[in-house]
């Protein structure tokens, strides 16, 4: 695995009563997340998958965790042909038991973890909040927020072992606004926003960040759900121009433009950053 190699800079910076300043600040050369072992939840698929490449290629070695045994093989043999670390492991990340699995599955493979990136997700049912089954909310909420929870509990203390960590949790941008449609879903997402925040307040003095990502409509299996869902090709193609239409820039994401961001608050270069939820919408809240 390629080295992250630090190095000072230095820079000179002159002020307006031109006394000189000089500013010492440290430059990573090398991958952006070298050195660093990463799980990430729900990447057998879409957004979670992009992101698990990524890291990979940023010199990450990374735990696979999805529900889907299979997809997450199969994402963890991607990165392995590429010459990356990868494991894979089944988990769903609403059981408490699965959760300690595959925290352990991580810990045992790279020696710890540096990283927890939560983008397991269901999408739940279309309607209004009160028009969902009881079932569907419970299941929404199991999967989207205490999943979350979940997989925090058992990061945190792996974190501290060493001296700090980064979480990022994958919300939306009906995580930030309200959604007609996606009842339980945007309220499950409202819920990781202020779940981010909550835990970035509680860990700061541990060196443990946590922010959220909060994409807009993204190209994924997910997504391609719903377009799917409709009874006829024009009836997709409507519903697609229309999520298409959400958005100023007139596309749909692409999950390597969510991995992007989380690539940012995952690595170093965020140092700063905490409590922040970020959205990846196409300017979709702007
Ligand atoms: P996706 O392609 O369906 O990927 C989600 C993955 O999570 C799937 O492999 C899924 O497995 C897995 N999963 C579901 N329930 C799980 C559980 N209980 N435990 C572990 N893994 C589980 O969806 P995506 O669009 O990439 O979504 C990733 C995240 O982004 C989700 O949190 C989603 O809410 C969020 N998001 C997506 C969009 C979008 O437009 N795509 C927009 C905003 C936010 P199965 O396929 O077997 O269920």
């Amino acid at each position: 695995m390629a080295k992250t190699r630090t190095v000072s800079a230095k820079a000179k910076v002159m002020s307006t009563d031109h006394v000189q300043v000089m500013q010492t600040w440290p430059v990573q050369h090398g991958p952006r997340l070298g050195g660093k072992s990463a799980l990430i939840t729900g990447a057998g698929s879409g957004i979670g998958k992009a992101i698990a490449l990524l890291f990979a290629k940023e010199g990450a070695a990374v735990c696979i965790a999805d529900v889907d045994g299979k997809a997450a093989g199969r994402t963890a043999a991607a990165i392995a042909a590429s010459g990356g670390q990868a494991v894979a492991v089944r988990a769903d990340v609403s059981k408490a038991r699965d959760v300690g699995r595959m925290t352990r599955t991580c810990v045992k493979q790279f020696g710890g973890m540096d990283v927890l990136v939560c983008a397991a997700g269901v999408r739940g049912p279309t309607g209004a909040l009160i028009d969902a089954a009881e079932a569907d909310w419970d299941r929404v909420f199991s999967v989207n927020a205490k999943g979350m929870y979940l997989c925090a509990k058992h990061a945190i203390p792996e974190m501290r072992q060493r001296g700090g960590g980064a979480i990022v949790n994958i919300a939306s941008v009906v995580g930030l606004v309200g959604s007609k449609m996606l009842g339980p879903y945007s309220a499950s997402k409202g819920a990781a926003v202020l779940m981010s925040r909550t835990m970035a307040l509680n860990h700061a003095k541990e060196n443990i960040r946590v922010n959220c990502v909060c994409p807009g409509s993204t190209e994924t299996p997910m997504l391609f759900g719903t377009f799917a869902r409709q009874p006829t090709l024009e009836d997709r193609r409507v519903v697609r121009d229309r999520y298409v239409g959400y958005h100023p820039l007139g596309r749909l994401g692409k999950p390597r433009e969510i991995a992007n961001a989380v690539l940012f608050l995952a690595s170093d270069e965020a140092s700063f950053v905490t409590g922040v939820a970020l959205p990846v919408d196409g300017g979709r809240t702007a």
